[in-house]
Formats: structure tokens, sequence, C-alpha cells
């Protein structure tokens, strides 16, 4: 078997997306006040990003793996995470 990378391994994965985002950032004030910003980073999915023009947290929801660090990874807890409602969301290749 050849090696692979995380994003070889992203790519076996399919997704449904719903119309409506499943995480939410609370208070865009606090995002504005992190200086850390490590939503940024922790995210194996790079769903979150500093938007400098805007001063926002974006959110590319449409490729959350759901693997839930965002959950408890950020800093000040300003992420509402939830599973994607029923019959959306990621599926894996083999089951
Ligand atoms: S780590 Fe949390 S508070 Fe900081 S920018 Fe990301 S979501 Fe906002
Ligand atoms: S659950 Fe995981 S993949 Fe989805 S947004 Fe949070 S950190 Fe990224």
């Amino acid at each position: 078997m050849s090696p692979c990378d995380i994003s070889d391994k992203l790519f076996t994965i399919r997704y449904k997306c719903d119309d409506k985002s499943h995480l939410v950032i609370k208070d865009t004030q606090t995002c504005l006040n992190c200086t850390t910003k490590d939503c940024n980073y922790f995210c194996p999915s790079d769903v979150y990003e500093w938007e400098k023009i805007l001063k926002i947290t974006t959110v590319a929801y449409e490729n959350c793996i759901e693997c839930g660090t965002c959950r408890i990874a950020c800093p000040s807890y300003n992420i509402d995470w939830v599973y994607p409602k029923g019959g959306y969301g990621m599926t894996y290749k083999f089951g």
C-alpha cells in the first residue's frame, strides 16, 4: 500500500450538504478579540478561516468531517456544534 496524505484521504469522503449550516459561530465579537484564531489551525478540513477584510470567521460547513474537535478546541467555546440533521453530512467510502 502506498503512503497517503490527509488530502488523499479526505478525497474519499462523500458529502450530502444541507442548505443550513450545522456549525454556528456564537458571537462574532469574540472572534474579533481572539488573538490566536485556533480554529484556523485545528480543523483537519479547513472549515474555519479568518476573513481579514470582513473581520469575521467564515465557516465552510460543507467540508466538515464531523470529528468534533471544534466543539472543545475553541478557547472561548464560541462554536455551536451539532451533527448535521438526518440524511445529511458525510459518508465514508468503505462504510
Ligand atoms: S478560535 Fe474560537 S473565538 Fe477564536 S476565531 Fe476561532 S471560533 Fe472565534
Ligand atoms: S467537527 Fe472537525 S471537521 Fe468539522 S468543523 Fe469541527 S474541527 Fe472541522
